[in-house]
C-alpha cells in the first residue's frame, strides 16, 4: 500500500518516520521532535540540528544570489540552536551540485557561508560535495551548546504563560511573493530590470534573514529562561501548534497583537493577500516564539523587539486566533513539504 506523503500532514509524517526509534545511548537526552537534538556532553548539553535546502523547493536561483543563499543556509541551521536557548559553535555544509555550476558559483555560495560564520562566531568544520543530476541541494548541520539549567524545549509551556514573539512576521513571505511576481513579469526579457525600490525590507527578510542571537543574549542578561521556545520557520501557526502539542496545552493568540511590519501590510495590500495569513502561515521569518510565566511579563516586554501576543491555556481549549470582535479561529499548520523533524 502506498500512502501519499501529503495525506499525513506535517506532524503525521514526522511521527510516522521516527516512532520506532528508541535511544540506545545514555548520552542521548532528546531525539527527534524539538528544534535540535540534545546530547549530554558532561558539563553542558550539545545541540545538533540539520536542515536541507533544495533548489525549486526552498530557493529559486533565478532571483536568489548565491552569496545570500550561503548566508541564509547558515542562519537556517543556527536558528534552531538559538531556539533551544543555546549558542551555535560549529557547522558542516554538504552540497549536491549539477553540471551548470562553475567553481566561481560555488565560491560565491561559500562566501555567504563564511560571512554568516563570521557574523555569528561559528566555525565551518566539515562537509561533503557531490555531483547532482537535478539542481542544487544544500544540507547544513549545526552544532551548539547550552547550559543544562538554561536549555529550553518546546514542551515546557504552562497554563497562563505568556506567548512572546520577536521581530515581525510575514515579511519574508511577502518578499518571496514579490520575487515570484517579478520573475513571471520579466520572463523572456533580454535584460531584466526588476523594480525593487521601496521593497528593500521585505526582500532583505526573504533573501538575507538573521537569526535572533540578540534575543538569546538579552534573555541571558535578564536571567530569564523561557518555559518553551522554538524558531519561526514554518509560520507562527505551525510553531504554536508544535509548542501546544509538545506541552500538552492550548493557546490563544490575538490577531491585533501580531507584529506585522508596515512594508508587509503594503505589499499584502498590493497583492491582495491577507497580511495575517502571511504572518501565520508564511514562514521563513527566523524569529523566535517563546513562553514565559505570567510574573515575568515586565522582563519579557523589556527585551527590544519582543511582543506578547497571547497566552497558554488548558489543552482542551485548543489553539486558536482571537479576532478583535471575539471570534475564535482554530490555528492550522501548513502541509508538506515544510515539515521539520
Ligand atoms: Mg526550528
Amino acid at each position: 500500500m502506498k500512502t501519499e506523503i501529503a495525506s499525513l500532514g506535517e506532524f503525521g509524517l514526522i511521527d510516522r518516520l521516527t516512532r520506532d526509534f528508541t535511544a540506545k545511548n545514555p548520552s542521548t537526552v532528546l531525539g527527534p521532535g524539538d528544534d535540535a537534538a540534545v546530547v549530554d556532553a558532561g558539563d553542558k548539553y550539545l545541540l545538533i540540528t540539520t536542515e536541507l535546502l533544495l533548489e525549486g523547493i526552498h530557493f529559486d536561483l533565478v532571483y536568489t544570489p548565491l552569496t545570500h543563499l550561503g548566508y541564509k543556509t547558515v542562519v537556517a541551521g543556527i536558528s534552531d540552536i538559538y531556539a533551544m536557548n543555546g549558542s551555535p559553535k560549529q557547522l558542516t555544509v554538504a552540497v549536491g551540485v549539477s553540471a551548470k555550476f562553475s567553481v566561481e558559483m560555488l565560491e560565491d555560495l561559500y562566501k555567504g557561508v563564511r560571512i554568516a560564520c563570521d557574523q555569528y562566531g561559528v566555525d565551518l568544520v566539515g562537509g561533503d560535495t557531490s555531483a547532482s543530476l537535478t539542481g542544487l541541494a544544500i544540507g547544513v548541520t549545526a552544532v551548539g551548546e547550552a547550559d543544562k539549567d538554561k536549555i529550553v524545549y518546546r514542551s515546557g509551556a504552562g497554563v497562563h504563560d505568556l506567548i512572546c514573539v520577536t521581530g515581525d512576521l510575514g515579511a519574508a513571505y511577502m518578499g518571496l511573493k514579490l520575487l515570484e511576481r517579478e520573475k513571471i513579469a520579466l520572463r523572456g526579457t533580454e535584460n531584466p530590470q526588476p523594480q525593487f525600490k521601496g521593497y528593500e525590507y521585505i526582500l532583505q527578510r526573504q533573501l538575507k534573514p538573521e537569526a535572533r542571537r540578540d534575543v538569546i543574549e538579552s534573555l541571558a542578561e535578564l536571567k530569564l529562561v523561557p518555559t518553551a521556545m522554538m524558531d519561526i520557520t514554518d509560520g507562527l501557526a505551525s510553531e504554536i501548534l508544535h509548542i501546544c502539542k509538545a506541552s500538552r496545552k492550548g493557546a490563544r493568540i490575538y490577531l491585533n497583537r501580531l507584529p506585522i511590519a508596515k512594508e508587509t501590510f503594503a505589499m499584502a495590500e498590493e497583492m491582495h493577500i491577507d497580511p495575517v495569513v502571511a504572518a501565520l502561515n508564511g514562514g521563513e521569518d527566523y524569529e523566535l516564539v517563546f513562553t514565559v510565566p505570567l510574573d515575568k511579563r515586565e522582563e519579557a516586554m523589556n527585551i527590544p523587539g519582543v511582543d506578547i501576543i497571547g497566552h497558554i491555556t488548558e489543552e482542551s481549549k485548543g489553539a486558536a486566533l482571537t479576532t478583535p470582535d471575539g471570534q475564535e479561529i482554530a490555528l492550522q499548520a501548513p502541509g508538506w513539504p515544510r515539515a521539520e523533524i
